[in-house]
């Protein structure tokens, strides 16, 4: 007699659960993506332990036909898919009817359902794959899952389960996701009776935002709207102020499908590339739709992963559509002193007695004399664009503006034109106040202050300078006389005799001398003050690290870095008319705002903040 023999059906539902349901979030991400597919506009989720005791999960969707109950539970039985061919153009969420079998054959669970058509519901109750109870019962349409002691007859399975505080964790996570991603659907989840994440279904995905992540999150996103014959990418992403050390905030969704896919998360990051600092993730919600002729989703049981059939085409879009909207518009991290909200009508300002005082003063001195105390300051500096002539008299606006003498509540007079403060209009009016501790840079502008990081500001502009030139082949070498000898390990010579030619791109002039010496005749311009020996071998060391990876890109790093070090540092002194020069190149960047670690160059205070922080404005 041979060995061999066909496996009874409950324990190939079994093994197949293995694959589906490996934790409490499993079954609520199958059963909701049910709910989605059966057209629910409402879904409740309410776990008691983590969900390892039990999952109800509500919607008011299509309901289940009474005939097909039962058959719901087979494995392999869906309504989703009826051929192979299907699968190239899936719509639906599931489609390889493999939950309800595999959840049955791990639980104890319960379904109430009905559908529009019918007058009674279905309850029916099966636990470890067998039928234990099927009965009519009066139910409004929709469906009801209730998922009992998961793992009650595998117990081996049930010791790797977590504390029912992280499995409730991994559980929130999967509901955060299906909000994220179903702004349409209004969806709860309780925990132990707790409401935890609560969404109206209003269609907006920024509510869903604002209510699973709160305020300081939505305070800094920045829509996405991109569409061309390929795909359409709708959603919002994040500023860098508001990024993490990991990936959990980058959500993104096919097809309304939450999944994670190594070629759309490497895209994003590619976006924010010298936005981000190293090692900080972005927070994404970006919802893509594609053609599902060019997916497979056929890949994992748990639909996670997914494959693209032209991914070569994806990955540059999607990379350039999330650079293009975090620099599009101005992206200055405003400091808040407080944290209440700022309301921008109806100001009141409660001068103080003494101020009216020297208001005064101030008034006739203006009237006296030519030289008042801040055009001498405009002489000593000379740090101002701005003739002589049109030079406006900064303390004269500022009363203008206040409207003291009266002592009434007056409204600031803030035009568009205060708004950028990167415009051509706007550079004209920047007022640079001075330095602070060697190293920031305050510049009035508008009703706000700014203030710039010299060492930031400096690298930024230094490493554009150097992108720009090697963009365009116009790197320059600066000859040096006698030449550096380097003497290199075996490895390192290697590496740099490899990558002789890139070298050369950018600015090194490296000769072999014969074995693993090599002489350096020429560095780079722009990094002529460093000492060259160092930057050479600290690429060189770099390079070991990465072996075999050279490519334009780590050469952008190595420039990145270069350029860090050549950079003014902080705690240097500085001209105002170096600053002028600073900033006003600064300015004229695609993306001034942060250096090209993604450490911010400008960050700006309001007046308001000011006024509020010394009782002005109550
Ligand atoms: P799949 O979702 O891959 O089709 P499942 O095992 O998850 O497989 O579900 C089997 C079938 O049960 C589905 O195809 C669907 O017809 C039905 N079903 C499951 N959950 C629901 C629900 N909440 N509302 C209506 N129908 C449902
Ligand atoms: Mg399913």
């Amino acid at each position: 007699m041979g060995n061999i023999k066909e496996l009874d059906e409950n324990t190939i539902n079994k093994i197949a659960a293995g694959e589906v349901v490996e934790r409490p979030s499993s079954i609520v991400k199958e059963l909701m993506e049910n709910a989605i597919d059966a057209g629910a506009t409402m879904i409740s989720v309410e776990i008691e332990d983590g969900g390892m005791k039990s999952i109800r999960i509500t919607d008011n969707g299509i309901g289940i036909e009474k005939e097909d109950v039962r058959t719901a539970f087979l494995r392999h039985t869906t309504s989703k898919i009826k051929t192979a061919a299907d699968l190239l153009c899936v719509t639906s969420l599931g489609f390889r009817g493999e939950a309800l079998s595999s959840i049955a054959a791990v639980c104890q669970v319960e379904l109430l359902t009905r559908t529009n058509s019918s007058m009674e519901g279905i309850r029916y109750r099966i636990e470890g794959g067998k039928e234990v109870g099927y009965e009519e019962i009066g139910i409004p349409v929709g469906t009801t899952f209730i998922v009992n002691n998961i793992f009650f007859n595998t117990p081996a399975r049930r010791k790797f389960l977590r504390t029912a505080q992280t499995e409730s964790g991994y559980v929130s996570d999967i509901v955060e996701k299906i909000a994220l991603s179903h702004p349409e659907i209004a969806i709860s989840f309780k925990t132990n009776g707790r409401v935890r994440i609560h969404t109206s279904g209003n269609g907006n995905l920024k509510d869903v935002i604002y209510s699973i992540y709160g305020k300081e999150i939505t305070d800094n996103i920045i829509r996405l709207n991109e569409e061309n014959d390929f795909m359409k990418i709708t959603g919002y992403i994040g500023k860098a102020i508001i990024s993490k050390g990991n990936r959990t905030y980058e959500n993104y969704f096919i097809n309304g499908r939450y999944i994670k896919s190594n070629i759309i998360s490497k895209a994003i990051e590619d976006g924010y590339k010298f936005i981000l600092m190293q090692h900080k993730y972005p927070f994404t919600v970006i919802n893509f739709e594609i053609n599902p002729e060019y997916l497979d989703v056929n890949v994992h049981p748990s639909k996670m992963e997914l494959r693209f059939r032209k991914s070569e085409k994806i990955y540059p879009m999607i990379s350039d559509w999330v650079h293009n909207a975090l620099i599009e518009k101005p992206n200055i991290i405003d400091v808040k002193l407080h944290q209440d909200i700022e309301k921008k009508e109806n100001i009141k300002y409660t001068p103080e007695p003494f101020e009216t005082k020297r208001q005064k003063l101030f008034d006739e001195r203006d009237k006296s004399s030519k030289y008042t105390q801040n055009n001498v300051v405009r002489e000593e500096t000379a740090y101002h664009n701005t003739s002589a002539s049109d030079s406006v008299n900064p303390l004269q606006e500022n009363r203008n503006a206040l409207s003291l003498e009266q002592g009434k509540p007056i409204q600031r007079e803030v035009t568009d034109v205060y708004d950028n403060f990167l415009s051509n209009i706007a550079k004209d009016k920047h007022k640079i106040i001075g330095q602070v501790f060697d190293t920031y840079w305050i510049v009035e502008y508008g009703d706000k202050m700014y203030i710039i990081d010299q060492h930031a500001a400096h690298e930024k502009v230094m490493f554009e300078a150097l992108m720009e030139k090697r963009k365009s082949k116009q790197v320059s070498t600066q000859m040096i006389n006698p030449p550096i000898i380097l003497s290199l390990s075996m490895n390192e010579a290697n590496l740099i005799e490899k990558y002789l030619d890139n070298f050369k791109e950018i600015g090194f002039e490296i000769e072999s001398f014969g074995g693993q010496d090599f002489t350096v005749r020429g560095v780079p311009s722009d990094l002529y003050t460093l000492d060259s020996q160092d930057v050479l071998m600290e690429i060189i060391d770099n390079l070991t690290n990465e072996a075999g990876k050279m490519s334009p890109d780590i050469l952008t790093d190595k420039i990145a870095s270069m350029s860090c070090k050549a950079a003014v540092k902080g705690n240097s002194k500085m001209s105002f008319a170096e600053a002028d020069q600073l900033i006003t190149q600064l300015l004229s960047l695609e993306n001034p705002y942060n250096c090209p670690h993604g450490r911010p160059t400008i960050i700006s205070m309001s007046k308001y903040e000011l006024e509020k922080k010394f009782k002005r404005i109550i």
